[in-house]
């Protein structure tokens, strides 16, 4: 599962359709969203195509950790405010009844005065 034919976040993190970078490094990727639903509105993904967290078993704790971890420091670069008066929020949509319409994992960070478009 390390490439999927036809997935636009597999063409993303290879550099094949292009983004608004955020961040990169050799096991994840991190772009603006093209559709941003808040003032900050960011996605992480990992390089490698896991289609969403249905798939995600105990050899991928590391990997979500470390997106985890990336998150709030990504937050704070990309100029959310900070805690409490500030903050993020973190989504990840799953399945079509979990909302999510992209089958590459993401993890959604948003953040920035409100109000919001949507979330
Ligand atoms: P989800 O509904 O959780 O699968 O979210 C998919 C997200 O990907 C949506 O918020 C879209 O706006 C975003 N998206 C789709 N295509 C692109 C793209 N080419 N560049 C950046 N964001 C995208
Ligand atoms: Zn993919």
């Amino acid at each position: 599962m390390s490439h999927s034919e036809n997935c636009i976040f597999c063409k993303i993190a290879a550099g094949v359709i292009p983004s608004r970078k955020v961040h990169e490094d050799d096991e994840l990727f991190a772009f603006h969203d093209i559709n941003p639903w808040a003032p900050v509105h960011f996605l992480i993904i990992p390089k490698a195509h896991i289609p969403s967290m249905a798939q995600v078993g105990p050899e991928h704790a590391a990997l979500l950790g470390r997106m985890m971890v990336l998150a709030p420091q990504l937050a704070k670069v990309q100029g959310c405010n900070p805690y409490p008066a500030g903050g993020f929020r973190i989504v990840t949509n799953t399945g079509s009844e979990g909302g999510q319409e992209v089958h590459h994992l993401h993890l959604h960070v948003m953040g920035g005065p409100r109000p919001w478009l949507r979330g």
